[in-house]
């Protein structure tokens, strides 16, 4: 896709911010525990490349990605510490996964077989590192019970072309008040380890809600991903820790102002019409950009002052109302701080009714991303 580097329209990434979750995160960790920073989706959005490297500068000892194609990005960029890929890839790929040096999630024995069959084709080879995916409840990849580890791990331990690097799970509600389910994810995981003999260099568990909110259950690494881009995991629902700084901020600027006089539609569908004499303005941002049509309604910052977008978001524009006249190039806030107003992305996906993960998961590529 085109990025529109010749257009006002762009997403502003604080990597000082993200240096600095990382750290707050990285300074309270028990002794000897490694935090890898999650960087799948392009960073939550964010960039991962970038992002990558700011978590570095923080602490970060290593990388989660969900995908191949993520963690090749990584490695392509120069970026060397340890990738976990958290989800499957399938055995047909294993020669990138040893060429790049990645560790991969094992989910299910079929998966296993497979690749130990494909490894036997490949030769001189160093072992493939692998990380044994417990499902204690989140219902979606892993192994389910204590006795289906165990014989996982005594396949793994009896073939040289593999090597065990790590056991993991993830829970289902780390973010919320009632720990209950927790507590049964947790209790569950831990009869998974008691089977086993001995155990391998990375036993994780943490998210970053388990991270903030369960500190005393995080294992030796710890999975940080929305937090270290300065979001709360819960939305709302649990008080941070510690203060988590927003990386992420959204700005364009007024392409053309006009005053309107009382009666006058906005945009397709003509679902606004001025009741008075009103000042609009138009911002070079639509859906096209994740800028999605249900957020007409809601605000935006110039100057400081709330505007809110009226008539339907098009595809690469949408309209504001402005409290008087201003001039064209006038900066617009779309997410982040205005003259001491402030707009998060939470408030966003509130008017979304969604979560701030999906929010920065949306934006496209057509916007450019400009580091500071
Ligand atoms: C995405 C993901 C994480 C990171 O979760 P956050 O809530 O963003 O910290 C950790 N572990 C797994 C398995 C994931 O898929």
């Amino acid at each position: 896709m085109a990025v529109g580097w010749h257009r006002p329209t762009k997403l502003v990434i604080d990597t000082q911010a993200i240096k600095d979750n990382v750290y707050s995160e990285v300074k309270r960790m028990p002794q000897g525990t490694e935090l890898f920073a999650v960087v799948k989706a392009n960073g939550y959005g964010h960039g991962a490349i970038q992002t990558a490297k700011a978590a570095i500068k923080g602490g970060a000892t290593g990388f989660c990605v969900a995908i191949l194609d993520e963690a090749i990005e990584l490695r392509e960029a120069g970026i060397t510490e340890p990738i976990l890929i958290l989800s499957v890839v399938d055995v047909s790929y294993i020669d990138l996964l040893l060429k790049y040096d990645l560790s991969v999630t094992v989910a299910t024995q079929e998966w296993l077989e497979q690749a130990i069959e494909q490894l036997n084709h490949i030769e001189r080879q160093t072992p493939l590192k692998i990380h044994i995916k417990v499902d204690t409840g989140m219902g979606r990849i892993g192994f389910t019970t204590p006795s289906a580890v165990k014989q996982i791990v005594e396949l793994v331990q009896s073939t040289k072309s593999l090597f065990w690097e790590g056991v993991f799970t993830h829970f289902a509600t780390a973010d919320e008040k009632d720990t209950n389910y927790f507590e049964k994810q947790a209790q569950r995981f831990k009869e998974v380890l008691a089977v086993l003999f001995e155990l391998p260099k990375y036993v994780h568990v943490s998210n970053s809600a388990t991270a903030l909110w369960h500190p005393d259950n995080v294992g030796n690494m710890i999975r940080f991903g929305i937090a270290m881009y300065g979001l709360n995991p819960s939305g709302q629902a649990l008080p941070e820790v510690y203060p988590l700084k927003p990386a992420l901020s959204l700005v364009s600027q007024l392409i053309q102002v006009k005053e309107l006089s009382t009666g006058e539609g906005i945009g397709y569908g003509n679902t606004y019409t001025t009741t008075k004499n009103e000042w609009v303005g138009t911002v070079p941002i639509g859906y096209a950009d994740g800028w999605l049509r249900h957020l007409q309604g809601f605000s935006v910052l110039v100057n400081g002052k709330e505007c809110e977008i009226i008539g339907r978001i098009c595809m690469d524009q949408c309209m504001i109302r402005l409290p008087e006249k201003m001039t064209v190039g006038t900066k617009v806030t779309l997410i982040g701080h205005d003259h001491g107003a402030n707009i998060t992305m939470q408030m966003v996906a509130d008017q979304l009714e969604t979560i701030h993960y999906e929010v920065a998961c949306t934006f496209s590529e057509r916007m450019p991303r400009e580091y500071k």
